[in-house]
């Protein structure tokens, strides 16, 4: 997940390479379930429907723990495992990027 400045995806050539650092960090609009201590601050931890733990999302979708100026992720050293495995280029990224509805809303 994104850690680089961005350039909107919308703006970019259909055949541009995929990168977070043109990308306005779409996959941090996702669901982030809290599976393993990363040392998230708790202000960024809500409780889901069924006891988990979740990353806390704004009213507008996207991740609390990122920056909003940059869309960088501000707790990139500690971020959630789920995090550390979105794989850019992956069809789940490629759905984001996209702005097709997912499995993971
Ligand atoms: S959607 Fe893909 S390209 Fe965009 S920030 Fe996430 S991993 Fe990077
Ligand atoms: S913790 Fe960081 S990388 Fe993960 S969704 Fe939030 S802003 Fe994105």
């Amino acid at each position: 997940m994104s850690n680089d400045p961005h350039i909107p995806h919308t703006q970019l050539a259909e055949d541009a390479p995929v990168s977070c650092s043109t990308c306005a960090a779409c996959c941090c609009q996702l669901e982030v379930m809290l599976i393993t201590d990363t040392g998230v601050p708790e202000r960024f931890i809500d409780n889901d429907d069924w006891g988990g733990q979740v990353m806390r999302r704004l009213d507008d979708g996207w991740c609390a723990a990122l920056d909003r100026d940059t869309m960088r992720c501000t707790i990139y050293e500690l971020r959630p495992l789920i995090c550390r495995e979105f794989e850019m280029g992956a069809p789940e990224c490629l759905d984001e990027r996209r702005g097709l509805d997912t499995i993971y809303r």
